[in-house]
């Protein structure tokens, strides 16, 4: 199968950590008889050097006519004077928007070696952490109408959401179901907020396509204190934005780990953004020493958007390989010490 992947290395360790996921992603090429073809463009600080702005249209134009677009990061020190409209993030804002990415994926994957860098106890970790948060991105409370008000002594935003806004999203999180363990849980307050009941009459509706798959619901306070009580308990965590804000951050924090764990951004283009969940690291940039980890996963990630799903369960699996056989990069703790590039390759070698 023939696929354009638009990369975009991206600012510091950005560049490290696309290039030693490209090779893995050849080695996949190489095993199933794909051919990718990758298209190398510019956003954020990288694109401030050399365009004057973080996200110049031909990026753009790019990623619309691509499969997939691979995402180092974005940001860096350099670039902290830029005005605020010329940041490198108003990049990564900025392709989101152009993209429509409405639904905002994070997998939460407790990796049995490196159960000691997770703040749970290994008593509740022991039934396994594999969960699946799917945030939606352009809508709820962030985007409602807001004002302040007698001078900015009272303020409002507002939470809202249509039918269409909720039911694309619901429907992304059953589809990712029916490839995973086929249990969703919608989080909501609908005790409380009528947006969050026809958030759940929606998903409701939408289950009834998904017989096979076990919808249940819960109130946000719940799902946050049953996320670190009992993280085995949940599949895929369906949420509107802010609570899936929350939720996602907490559901990381579990692994206990910043360089393993990817997330993708899908929308209404074929394309969706598939990135790493932590920054440009501009401390470590150009040693040869970054975990290109979750970046090698984000782009299992997007093989599994371009329907490749037997390619992205070996890139995973040669990922936990690597890891039982104890190589780390300096974030890992202790065990046999390889660099970035190293990293890749190993990967790439067990796939
Ligand atoms: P960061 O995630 O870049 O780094 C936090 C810490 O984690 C640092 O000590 C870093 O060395 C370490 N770290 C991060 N990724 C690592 C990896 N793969 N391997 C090993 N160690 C890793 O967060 P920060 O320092 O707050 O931000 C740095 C820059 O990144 C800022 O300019 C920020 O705006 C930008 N940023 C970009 C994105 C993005 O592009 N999506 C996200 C977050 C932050």
């Amino acid at each position: 199968m023939d696929k354009k992947i638009v990369v975009l290395a991206g600012d510091g360790i950005g560049p490290e950590i696309t290039s030693a996921t490209v090779v893995t992603l050849n080695a996949v090429a190489q095993k199933f008889g794909h051919n990718f073809e990758y298209d190398y463009r510019y956003m954020g600080g990288s694109a401030i050097d050399k365009f004057g702005v973080p996200l110049p249209e031909e990026t753009v134009q790019a990623c619309l006519a691509s499969d997939g677009v691979l995402l180092g990061a974005v940001g860096g020190p350099k670039w902290d004077a830029q005005p605020a409209e010329n940041r490198p993030e108003k990049g990564l804002l900025g392709i989101r928007a152009a993209l429509g990415l409405y639904a905002n994926l994070r997998p939460a994957v407790i990796y049995s070696e490196l159960a000691d860098a997770s703040p749970l106890k290994p008593s509740v970790l022991a039934k396994g952490v594999n969960v699946m948060v799917v945030r939606e991105l352009i809508g709820g409370i962030y985007f409602g109408p807001r004002k302040e008000l007698d001078d900015g002594k009272t303020a409002y935003d507002t939470e809202i959401y249509s039918e269409e806004e909720v039911r694309r999203i619901a429907k992304v999180a059953f589809d990712l179901a029916m490839t995973r363990n086929k249990k969703v849980t919608s989080v909501d307050k609908a005790n409380v907020l009528l947006s969050s009941r026809l958030w759940r009459r929606i998903v409701i509706e939408v289950s009834k396509d998904y017989p096979e798959v076990e919808l249940n619901h819960m109130y946000v306070d719940n799902a946050a204190m049953q996320l670190v009580k009992d993280p085995s308990q949940f599949d895929v965590l369906l949420c509107p934005n802010m609570f899936g804000d929350i939720l996602s951050d907490e559901a990381s924090q579990i692994t206990g780990s910043i360089g393993l764990l990817p997330s993708s951004s899908l929308g209404t283009c074929k394309a969706g953004l598939f990135e790493p969940i932590h920054g440009s690291a501009p401390d470590i940039a150009g040693q040869d020493i970054a975990n290109p980890i979750a970046t090698v996963l984000a782009g299992a990630m997007m093989l599994d958007n371009m329907d490749l799903h037997e390619e992205a369960r070996a890139v995973e699996k040669a990922v936990e390989k690597v890891i039982a056989l104890g190589y780390r990069t300096p974030d890992m703790g202790e065990g046999k010490r390889v660099g970035c590039a190293e990293m890749g390759r190993l990967i790439a070698e067990n796939i």
